[in-house]
């Protein structure tokens, strides 16, 4: 009955427990075949990383600072042609307290770019896009150079419907000047490593509600 109540949550990731979807199904399956499927890879529902960042605590308000402009367009590339700079995909998913993916919330980026400019006339670098049935998110766009006081970062407002707006900033690990910049918060590190066509970031947004 228990397995029953909780077979519907189909949103709820995997916490800070370290044990994974995967896992569950490869154990309570009995099944050859589900076993060696289960053995073929994870199910594209998870993603790498996500299950450590899904801590159950809140992820971090920050400071909105001086370059947010409202009406973004909505968009999952921030990259225009010929745009100078490292491409980066950030994803991952936006998650309540309890860890249920929270689907249709908007997320609305700006950045600077790969000189440390924002482009505060029009909307380059600038986008929001909405998460999927499963509270996943995917922006492609570029690596921001650091400017003034600021280490490399991305700036972000998350709303669920219906909710109050997290704002917060996104860091990339091992910038230079993050020790120096009073901004810089740990928890708000994405994960990144580097592939052929650029850098994959990861982020999973906990908001402050079950
Ligand atoms: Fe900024």
């Amino acid at each position: 009955m228990l397995a029953f109540l909780l077979t519907p949550v189909v949103g709820l990731a995997a916490c800070a427990t370290g044990s994974t979807a995967a896992g569950s199904q490869a154990r309570s399956s009995t099944s050859a075949s589900a076993a060696a499927s289960s053995a073929a890879g994870p199910p594209s529902t998870q993603t790498p990383g996500a299950a450590a960042s899904c801590s159950g605590q809140p992820t971090p308000a920050e400071t909105e600072g001086p370059y947010f402009k409202a009406g973004s367009p909505e968009r999952a590339s921030l990259v225009d042609p010929g745009m100078l700079g490292t491409r980066v995909v950030v994803s991952g998913r936006v998650l309540t307290l309890d860890c249920r993916s929270v689907a249709g919330v908007v997320l609305d980026f700006w950045q600077a770019d790969a000189s440390g400019a924002y482009d505060n006339a029009g909307y380059r670098l600038r986008g929001h896009l909405t998460t999927d049935s499963n509270g996943r998110y995917s922006l492609q766009t570029i690596v921001p150079a650091d400017y003034g006081g600021r280490t490399q970062h991305i700036h972000v407002k998350v709303e669920a419907p219906g909710r109050p707006v997290l704002t917060t900033q996104l860091y990339f690990p091992g910038s230079a000047r993050n020790q120096q910049d009073p901004l810089f918060h740990p928890e708000l590190l994405m994960e990144v490593v580097d592939g052929a066509a650029g850098k994959a970031a990861t982020f999973d947004f906990v908001l402050n509600f079950r």
